[in-house]
């Protein structure tokens, strides 16, 4: 970390975690075959990896702190079912790669049921995403895994790995970037094989004329309205084309300064963002020096319970001319 941030133990604790978590990531995407996937109720892929990055970020944090409270995304119902055991085999597999001492299958599930705290019952929880932006996963793309700390409603650490970015942009070979952030000290960065100790402060970029802007939204058309994304960046006058990327990873392009403009347009009226979706991107946009509003211009509201119920959409910006950008969401939205 920089000298300035100050890491408890148990947030060492936690980015050890995430650091587990991406080695198995990382070779499950490598490996990938149709049979490390399935779907879930509302339609979304999981895939063992999802299941074995949960169980690692929770099984860690719950044996080593007793009392912890984790809000993941995951649970151990689907996994539970007879036509899914080869699967279960596999997350128990790749969880057991990390652990020295033999974790059997109803550790595994409960581990990753370690992640079904409500947030109503708890002052201070972890918020998990355990690989956000699986369907990048699948495609062999980017996705992140993302842990976030919120305390009375506010987001006070996070911890982003994105394990296909890489510090020198270098495509080819990434060593995976790991980013961390707490409130009111600053956003660092360090390679995901390196220790956190050797963390660089990052910052988001100086470009103050939106017309040198480089807007970042998702690759999924479903996730983000494109189409408005184009008429808002044509209003502003950025000519760059957009930067689609998966995941967190855009809150990570805003907060090194890779992008200026990370637009999430709803693409449908009753979508509520889910906290894991935000939390430890947001707060590394802020401690980095940008600003994260929804598309009406007010704060993210962490207080909610599971979504974001008060907010629609999001935008994060280097925080250089943000009211612009809310401004022309508002017209081309007709908010
Ligand atoms: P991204 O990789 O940024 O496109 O976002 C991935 C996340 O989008 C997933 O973790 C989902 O929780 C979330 N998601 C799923 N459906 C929607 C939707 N209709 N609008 C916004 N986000 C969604
Ligand atoms: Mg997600």
């Amino acid at each position: 970390m920089s000298p300035t941030l100050e890491m408890s133990h148990e947030f060492e604790v936690a980015v050890a975690a995430v650091q587990a978590a991406k080695t198995v990531c990382k070779r499950v995407q490598k490996e990938l075959v149709d049979e490390h996937a399935m779907d879930k109720k509302d339609k979304s892929p999981v895939t063992v990896a999802d299941f074995a990055s949960q169980a690692i970020i929770c099984g860690v944090l719950n044996e080593s702190f007793e009392g912890i409270a984790i809000v993941g995304e995951e649970d151990s119902a689907d996994l539970q079912k007879e036509e899914n055991a080869g699967l279960k085999a596999m997350v128990v597999e790749q969880v057991n790669s990390m652990f020295e001492e033999e974790v059997n299958d109803e550790e595994v599930l409960r581990w990753i049921d370690c992640g079904n705290a409500e947030p109503a019952d708890h002052q201070r929880y972890w918020t998990l995403d355990p690989i956000d932006g699986t369907k990048g996963f699948l495609r062999k793309q980017q996705y992140a895994i993302a842990l976030g700390q919120i305390y009375e409603g506010e987001v006070v650490m996070g911890i982003l790995g994105c394990p296909n970015l890489d510090i020198l942009n270098d495509e080819e070979n990434p060593s995976g970037l790991l980013i961390t952030a707490i409130q009111g000290q600053g956003a660092c960065m360090v390679s995901m094989d390196r220790h956190a100790g050797d963390a660089i402060a990052i910052n988001v970029s100086d470009v103050s004329d939106p017309k040198e802007a480089r807007l970042c939204e998702s690759v999924e058309s479903g996730h983000s309205n494109q189409s408005s994304s184009a008429k808002i960046a044509a209003k502003l006058g950025i000519t760059k084309e957009p930067y689609r990327i998966d995941s967190q990873c855009k809150y990570a392009a805003i907060a090194r300064g890779d992008a200026e403009v990370y637009l999430r347009l709803p693409t449908r009226g009753d979508y509520q963002e889910k906290i894991w979706d935000h939390a430890a991107g947001m707060i590394a946009v802020l401690e980095a020096g940008g600003r994260v509003t929804d598309i009406y211009g007010n704060d993210l509201d962490f207080s909610k319970g599971k979504t974001l119920s008060a907010n629609k959409g999001v935008i994060a910006t280097n925080g250089k001319f943000h009211d612009q950008v809310v401004k022309a969401v508002g017209e081309v939205l007709g908010l």
